[in-house]
């Protein structure tokens, strides 16, 4: 066994702010530090500053800038697009489809809706964790007036078919809500040939700051705005912006943008080789979700006959970082809802872990952590052989 080194391997979680965006960001605290509403030259300079970086958001996803507006993250974009589309089209009809997978800023803004009389369908997905078309179409009413499908889910990765289900809401002119928080910057986004009215963005999913983020609204839809205030963001989004934030977000996005075929390489070799070797070193273990239609960066694996908990506290002490699932499930002891939706029985999914590997991480991180894996797995399953034939 190698010496002990630190390895993160939870980069759908959160990711570091890359040095280049940090620098970016350091004179919009400082000298620069001007109220981008007032008239005055530092002013007008952090609203130029702003302008730059929604140019360069806009450009990651083929968006014109005027349909960025900045917010404080993926949570308030889900809130805003589904609660605000929500109350505006109530009058419409009361019906929202979104699916069992969704990240709890969508699910719990749907929760949220349902108390105020809407009434939610949540699509099921198949043992690769994708929706069926054939049953969207089925769950359309005539009182429906908002779809929202994640892109790509945070826990297992799957990428869901984003542009026919675009094909279809405009079909029965509905409006259509993606939370491609987990996609940017992994799999391509081009808002035209998704056909969707409004995307979710997040800043610190991409190597950029935490507490900034993104919405995308297309051009004709006029989403109501959802914090009052002054009239920053073109009066859509009230309240004196986070400039350094931005600045570090639209730094994040264009290198995303620069770097994006040399990241997806990255990220996929590692996963494939840390795929590869657990299946084949670790027994009795399964690759959860798709294959083919998957983040570059995740592999969401299940160790057969342990706790997924008791898993993460022998990887830390290794110093591998890694979660059980998303970040707020796994604080709590419930099945994720994601592997339950793919009909994964729950003594399995006690023992799932989500590993995401990121810019920084090496092959040797990689090996490191299957090596502490196979010594982790064989010492907690001769514990639990007591009980259970594992021949
Ligand atoms: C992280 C995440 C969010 C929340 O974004 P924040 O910027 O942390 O609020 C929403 N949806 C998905 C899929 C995510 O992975």
């Amino acid at each position: 066994m190698s010496e002990k080194r630190n390895v993160y391997l939870d980069y759908s979680a959160t990711t570091p702010t890359k040095p280049e965006v940090v620098e970016t960001m350091i004179p919009y605290f400082t000298e620069k530090f001007g109220n981008p509403s007032a008239i005055y030259t530092i002013g007008a300079n952090a609203k130029d500053a702003i302008d730059d970086a929604r140019a360069k958001i806009a450009e990651l996803i083929n968006a014109d800038p005027r349909e960025i507006i900045f917010t404080s993250g993926g949570t308030e974009s889900d809130n805003w697009a589904i609660i605000g589309t929500a109350r505006k089209l109530q009058k419409k009809g009361k019906h929202i489809i979104t699916t069992k997978i969704e990240h709890h800023a969508v699910l719990h803004s749907c929760a949220e809706l349902e108390k105020e009389g809407f009434d939610v369908t949540y699509l099921n997905v198949d043992h690769d964790g994708i929706v069926d078309l054939d049953e969207l179409k089925a769950a359309i009413r005539p009182d429906t007036i908002l779809i929202t499908v994640m892109m790509v889910n945070n826990e297992m990765g799957a990428v869901q078919p984003i542009a026919e289900i675009g094909k279809i809401a405009k079909e029965h002119n509905i409006v259509f809500h993606s939370d491609t928080v987990q996609a940017l910057g992994n799999v391509p986004i081009d808002v035209k040939e998704l056909g969707v009215d409004m995307i979710s963005m997040s800043s610190h999913k991409i190597y950029g700051p935490k507490g900034i983020g993104a919405i995308y609204i297309r051009r004709g839809y006029n989403l109501p705005e959802y914090i009052y205030g002054g009239a920053q963001e073109n009066k859509k989004r009230a309240g004196t912006e986070n400039v350094p934030g931005i600045v570090g977000f639209g730094k994040a996005a264009e290198l995303a943008r620069i770097n994006f075929d040399a990241h997806v390489k990255h990220v996929s070799e590692l996963r494939d080789h840390f795929v590869k070797r657990v299946l084949a070193e670790i027994p009795h273990t399964y690759y959860n979700g798709s294959r083919e239609h998957r983040h570059p960066g995740n592999a969401n694996i299940t160790f057969e006959y342990v706790e997924g908990e008791s898993i993460l506290l022998y990887l830390d002490a290794k110093g591998i970082s890694t979660s059980s699932g998303s970040a707020c499930s796994s604080k709590s002891l419930q099945p994720s809802h994601v592997l339950t939706a793919m009909g994964i029985p729950v003594v399995l999914i006690h023992g799932s872990i989500r590993f995401t590997f990121g810019d920084p991480t090496t092959m040797e991180d990689v090996d490191y952590a299957v090596d502490s894996l196979k010594e982790i797995i064989a010492r907690l399953r001769e514990i639990t052989s007591m009980n259970v034939d594992l021949s």
